[in-house]
């Protein structure tokens, strides 16, 4: 499936939706089991490894993650302990062709419920605790550049520019997309 076919979007740095907190889920109905299908085929055409509902304009708690282990779909998920430090390269399907250094814990506790409403816990470490936590900050409304250095930021700041002004980028991927 191609990422058109899905009918949904990605969402671009510049657009003010990625920027709002989202609201948790209070009742989970088969609309949002169809919207997290959605956004999981939707992740794998555009090769990415985690999406987030900021990402495709939806303000809700909502997310996939797949590191190639399998596939977590994602309601309400919340980071109960973090432990040790690590730090990663990571890309963002909202930040065509940047990537940022970040430092994160290594270890993470995850609950969440899944799509069902059944409590969900996750250990998660290195790649995979990476990638939920960058998700969690998607759904508080933050950027892979709100963790850049001031050198970082000022390397990358003109790319920003063009991205924010053309809504979109053609630059290939360079590190995790999440
Ligand atoms: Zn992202």
């Amino acid at each position: 499936m191609s990422i058109s076919e899905t009918g949904l979007k990605i969402k671009i740095l510049g657009d003010t939706v990625l920027r709002r907190r989202v609201k948790p889920v209070a009742k989970i109905t088969g609309r949002h089991r169809d919207t997290l299908s959605k956004m999981a085929q939707l992740m794998y055409a555009a090769k990415g490894i985690g999406l987030a509902a900021s990402q495709i304009g939806l303000s809700e708690s909502l997310a996939v993650i797949d590191i190639g282990n399998g596939l977590y779909k994602l309601i309400n998920p919340k980071i109960i302990k973090g432990q040790g430090r690590q730090a990663m390269e990571e890309g963002c399907l909202s930040v065509p062709g940047i990537s940022v250094k970040i430092r994160r814990a290594k270890k993470i506790l995850v609950e969440a419920q899944d799509e069902n409403g059944k409590p969900l816990r996750v250990e998660a470490e290195g790649l995979l605790a990476c990638v939920f936590q960058h998700e969690i900050d998607h759904l508080n409304g933050k950027l892979i550049i709100d963790h850049a250095t001031l050198r970082q930021k000022l390397k990358i700041r003109k790319k920003l520019q063009a991205i924010k002004k053309a809504g979109t980028a053609d630059d290939k991927p360079i590190a995790n997309l999440v």
